[in-house]
């Protein structure tokens, strides 16, 4: 059979409560157009994240149950680390309340003011962690990256060239590279394990840390499997074991590719490191077989990690974003392409093309799509990236709009009411307007900034 079903029966529910035009153009209002603002009960379809909003299954549900509270050495803690360990053979894993608490004890360790941490792009959390010590967060992505009409299957691979010139020329300030996969910021695209092999060579020939920010790490084992020459026998399990074992250590968010509703880890190869990450970890998050969870949350993880690996699931997962993102492109929407792991990436910037970068154009974007449709994304463009840490502005390289895609939950009629919206705004796209902020923190704006529209 041709078509590719959900890979799961729906055993509860939750309700979406329809709003009408007048409704929400009220509440984009009183939000001061900024979506993190609104109700998530005033969404009907939420793509704000894909981030805590898998649905479990029934088996995480049971492995809550079987959660265990002890403050010390709890067994749901040995499942949890069996069952990373199982895919990412590292020495070290330190569980954390999400993916930026590991980046923070991380950065703490390797961070500081003249150093200078390269990735293929870092993550909108990772670059205010490693700001926030005053270092340097270096994105060095390959040049397929920045072009949209691209269609090269691995868009997440770093530029070999340029880091090795980095290190080169600035290696004494560089304390670890990075590669974050799937590439979020950069589309959501995959990195090769070739690539993936390079970057740790170049790293280690340096004598630098290799670590990976692993979040959607299932997702690009996937794609290394259906594009990569010579993967396509694999399970999805080897490609994962053999990706991590270039690495000396993780960064991962449990609230991606764990299906679970919060949690994350830090894993470490180097013993002295880990040892100062674990007195970290008790100053801020808890006890090195807790960290910042509770133990339910650590079995939920172990079940989810044991079920995000299945093909049948990550063939579903990586066709839904497809689908949407062909319809797109078919109908003349300005989308990037191939289509990302978990998300679809409008190209707000082509969309838009009389709304300048700095009025923001996928801001701009994002709110037509609440206003006509109760469809909630996020922009990843100037409002996310376009203040420096100095405090002055500068357009980002693209203005997406993405649509993230929760995990099991939206179905296949979700999906074709999520395009139809698309092309109802996109007919209409030459009356939408820019916005200005109107007021906004130092650091990551683009959760609390208020926006006024421009007429
Ligand atoms: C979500 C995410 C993080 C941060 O994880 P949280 O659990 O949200 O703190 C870091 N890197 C990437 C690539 C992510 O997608």
């Amino acid at each position: 059979m041709k078509t590719i079903i959900e890979p799961f029966r729906i055993k509860a529910v939750e309700p979406i409560r329809m709003t009408h035009l007048g409704e929400r153009r009220q509440i984009l209002a009183r939000a001061h157009y900024n979506l993190f603002a609104i109700r998530s009960r005033d969404v009907m379809i939420d793509l704000l994240t894909d981030s805590g909003v898998a649905a479990m299954s029934g088996d995480q549900w049971a492995a809550i149950m079987r959660g265990d509270e002890s403050y010390a050495g709890s067994p749901s803690f040995t499942r949890f680390e069996a069952a990373v360990k199982a895919l990412m053979p590292f020495k070290h894993v330190i569980p954390t309340h999400q993916g930026r608490a590991a980046e923070a004890i991380l950065f703490s360790l390797l961070g500081g003011a003249g150093r200078i941490i390269p990735s293929n792009t870092h993550f909108d959390t990772t670059r205010g962690n490693i700001e926030a010590t005053g270092a340097e967060a270096l994105d060095l992505p390959c040049s397929e990256n920045g072009d949209p009409n691209s269609l090269a299957l691995f868009k997440g691979d770093m530029d070999i060239e340029r880091l090795k010139s980095l290190l080169e020329r600035e290696g004494a300030r560089v304390p670890c590279v990075m590669l974050t996969i799937t590439n979020n910021a950069g589309g959501g695209q995959p990195a090769s394990l070739a690539n993936i092999r390079a970057v740790a060579e170049l790293a280690h020939a340096f004598g630098k840390p290799f670590i990976i920010d692993g979040c959607r790490f299932a997702e690009n084992a996937w794609f290394i499997k259906v594009r990569e020459r010579g993967q396509s026998e694999r399970s999805i399990p080897d490609i994962v074991r053999d990706v991590f074992a270039c690495a000396d250590g993780m960064t991962m968010s449990a609230k991606k590719d764990a299906f679970a509703n919060i949690g994350g880890w830090l894993a470490l190869n180097d013993d002295a490191l880990a040892a100062e990450a674990r007195t970290r970890l008790i100053l801020t998050e808890g006890f090195p077989t807790y960290g910042g969870l509770a133990g339910r949350d650590l079995d939920a993880i172990a079940q989810g990690l044991a079920e995000i690996v299945d093909e049948d699931y990550l063939r579903y997962r990586v066709r839904v974003n497809e689908y949407v993102t062909e319809r797109l492109a078919s109908a003349g929407v300005p989308v990037v392409r191939p289509a990302g792991g978990h998300a679809v990436f409008l190209d707000a910037g082509r969309l838009l093309p009389h709304i300048p970068p700095l009025e923001y154009p996928g801001q701009a974007l994002a709110v037509a799509l609440y206003e006509t449709g109760g469809v909630r994304g996020c922009e990843i463009g100037s409002v996310m990236f376009g203040r420096r840490p100095d405090g002055s502005e500068a357009p980002a390289a693209m203005e997406l709009v993405r649509l993230a895609m929760p995990r099991r939950v939206y179905t296949q009629s979700h999906a074709d009411y999520l395009i139809e919206v698309i092309l109802a705004v996109h007919a209409e796209r030459e009356r939408l307007r820019g916005f200005r902020i109107v007021e906004q923190p130092l650091r990551l704006r683009h959760f609390t900034a208020k926006f006024e529209p421009l007429s």
